[in-house]
């Protein structure tokens, strides 16, 4: 049995999300010591005196657990990658990027291989949530696992969803996203025919945000809309990877996807434009443009 009080965190990827974790970690009162790949985001974390670790292997040789907040798939193998060059008995990998089932899949039995635990934990909230520790974890582990990792999960969200085994934590998320994505792209399509009708669009969002479909990404997301700021929270770039992680499990197990397929296209046409760095939100721009509502 692997001992159960783990008090040294590291953190590595330090970028919307994974810097206010850590931070929140910090303030809780857990030891934290950070990795970034470029080191410009690890500034503010050493004028704080938190400990910067030069390598993830430094990292993973001086925590007990080690959250990984990376882009995707592709950088969750590297840093597994890393980590395996360190010694992780005894250690639990909390891997909270949203990536795809195979990654997530791979990164357990690498960790698993080089002697550590792994704790599939992909996030449900954006900056807000993470800045104000109410992120849900969507957790795939065993028990034992998520029980070593409750404590630093509870400084970090407000809820701690157990989905099933390693990979149930991957799958949870991206059936979330699915429901975001379109979510987000049927109020752009909403606010798009809502002017060419010849309606105020902040009149169509108070009926929507006054009714039963009324919700709090509803009201954060339409407010932004709005006021056309596209400051990111959840970055374009990053809805457009969950929708390709999507969309390729779909194809394998046979799901039906047709709105989800046609919100992809909207999202890749948003990309080639050079809105990938702003919010989901900035697709609205697409839909403007498609409608001559914008030049
Ligand atoms: P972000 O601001 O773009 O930050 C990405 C981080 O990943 C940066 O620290 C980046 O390092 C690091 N990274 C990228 N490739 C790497 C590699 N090969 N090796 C090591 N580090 C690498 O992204 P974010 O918004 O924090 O999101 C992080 C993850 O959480 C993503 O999987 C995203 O889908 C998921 N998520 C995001 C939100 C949200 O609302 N933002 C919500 C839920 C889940 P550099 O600084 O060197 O580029």
């Amino acid at each position: 049995m692997q001992k159960t009080t783990m008090k040294h965190i590291g953190f590595v990827g330090l970028g919307i999300m994974g810097r206010a974790m850590a931070l929140n970690a910090a303030r809780a009162g857990f030891a934290v010591t950070v990795f970034n790949r470029s080191r410009d985001k690890t500034i503010p974390f050493a004028d704080q005196g938190i400990p910067v670790a030069d390598t993830i292997q430094a990292l993973a040789t001086d925590c007990e657990a080690i959250v990984v907040m990376v882009t995707g798939p592709e950088a969750l193998d590297e840093v597994v990658h890393a980590l395996t060059q360190a010694q992780l008995t005894n250690k639990v990998i909390i891997n909270c990027s949203t990536v795809s089932l195979t990654a997530t899949q791979a990164a357990g039995e690498a960790i698993e291989r080089a002697g550590g635990a792994f704790l599939d934990a992909p996030v449900s909230g954006s900056k807000i949530p993470a800045e104000t520790a109410k992120l849900v974890f969507l957790v795939g582990s065993d028990a034992h696992t998520l029980q070593r990792c409750h404590p630093l999960l509870s400084s970090l969200g407000s809820t701690i969803l157990h989905c099933g085994p390693i990979g149930d934590g991957t799958r949870m998320k991206l059936a979330v996203n699915l429901m975001l994505a379109n979510t987000i792209h049927a109020l752009s399509e909403t606010l798009v025919f809502a002017e060419k009708i010849g309606l105020q669009r902040q009149a169509v969002a108070n009926a929507i945000n006054s009714g039963v479909m009324a919700s709090p990404l509803l009201k954060m997301k339409s407010d932004a809309m709005l006021n056309r700021d596209f400051s990111p929270h959840f970055p374009l770039d990053l809805v457009f990877k969950d929708l390709n992680l999507i969309l390729d499990e779909a194809g394998k197990k046979g799901a039906a996807l047709p709105a989800t397929s046609a919100v992809r296209e909207s999202f890749n046409s948003a990309m080639a434009h050079g809105w990938g760095r702003e919010d989901i939100g900035a697709v609205l721009q697409v839909l403007e443009l498609k409608s001559g509502l914008k030049s």
